[in-house]
């Protein structure tokens, strides 16, 4: 069998400016990648590099100015609405803030049952349907004629969970799903999720902006920067040993558990913020923040190869850390 999902060449351009001139800005810029039935890939990146639009054009909230989308053997990525929508069973999106994402209007029953009723679920069915959800991601059917109001931000995301799960996808899209939460419940819904992608068997995109939200969830671990993946590989090989400046940057942020790792480690800083993807620099658009930048790096853009021949890793640098 092939992969349920196979990103080809991804590209979003937005219309922007270059100073008083208007130039496209390429928000995603070719990005690839595969994913096997069941299997969780995280997508890491500070804000602005292009996840949460990868995210979306995945699930088709947005339509990509170019590269396909293969959903189980199939081309969605122009697929009209209407198309669209029996597939809108299977993919299904969790959104990073809970309670923007719920209609204040609508009970819970209304939005839990919602993605069953369009697909034509008679009411009563779905809504017995929405209280066994509600027991699946650890909330109570009693809740159900409830307003989103009334729940936590914490129970807020349980519910836009119970939501994505009502019509039994294979595809969860989660967009920064824990990064609006308070850090005392971040875990815990980190800790649901991953549970109920290997009970049912989800494949999983799971975006962050920290290594560390991800390090508990995926099998896999793609790196952004602005607009592009640039490194990709097997979780263990990317956190024990990344080879590309900017995952090892990012890495060097995370807390160590073990507090004389934590003295000891250095941190490694970046200079500066991420450069406007309007205005990216020419060659490695990384170079300008990377302690490792070489005259070849202001040339040529790096694409990406497999550094340690047999690994499953992918990383764009022309100097990748291979020790
Ligand atoms: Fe740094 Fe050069 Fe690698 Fe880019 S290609 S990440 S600038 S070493
Ligand atoms: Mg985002």
């Amino acid at each position: 069998a092939g992969p349920l999902l196979a990103v080809r060449d991804l590209t979003m351009t937005f219309p922007g400016r270059r100073g008083r001139r208007r130039a496209a800005v390429r928000a995603v810029d070719g990005v690839s990648f595969d994913l096997a039935p069941g299997e969780t890939l995280g997508l890491v990146g500070e804000s602005g590099c292009g996840k949460s639009t990868t995210g979306r054009m995945i699930v088709r909230l947005l339509e990509p100015t170019a590269g396909s989308v293969v959903y189980a053997g199939r081309d969605i990525s122009r697929l009209s609405q209407r198309a669209l929508k029996p597939l809108r069973r299977e993919l299904q999106m969790v959104f990073q803030d809970p309670h923007s994402s719920l209609n204040p209007h609508q009970t819970v029953a209304r939005i839990v049952a919602d993605p069953l009723l369009v697909q034509g679920v008679p009411a009563a069915e779905a809504r017995e349907r929405a209280a066994g959800l509600m027991e699946l991601v650890g909330l109570v059917p009693e809740h159900l004629d409830r307003f989103p109001h009334a729940f936590s931000g914490g129970q807020a995301q349980r519910i836009g969970i119970a939501r994505a799960l009502a019509t039994g996808p294979r595809l969860i899209v989660a967009d920064e799903p824990v990064s609006a939460l308070d850090v005392s419940v971040q875990a815990q819904i980190v800790g649901l999720l991953d549970r109920l992608r290997r009970e049912l068997g989800l494949a999983c995109l799971f975006i962050a902006h920290d290594l560390a939200v991800v390090k508990r969830v995926c099998d896999r671990v793609a790196v952004m920067y602005l607009g592009r993946i640039v490194e990709i590989g097997d979780k263990d090989r990317v956190y024990a040993a990344p080879a590309h400046p900017y995952t090892r940057a990012l890495l060097s942020a995370v807390p160590l558990p073990d507090p004389a790792a934590e003295r000891a480690r250095e941190r490694i800083v970046l200079a500066g913020d991420p450069p406007s993807p309007a205005a990216p620099p020419p060659g490695c658009t990384f170079h300008p923040r990377c302690p490792k930048a070489q005259d070849v790096c202001r040339r040529e853009a790096p694409l990406l190869r497999v550094p340690v021949p047999g690994e499953r890793r992918e990383v764009a640098c022309h100097f990748p850390e291979t020790g």
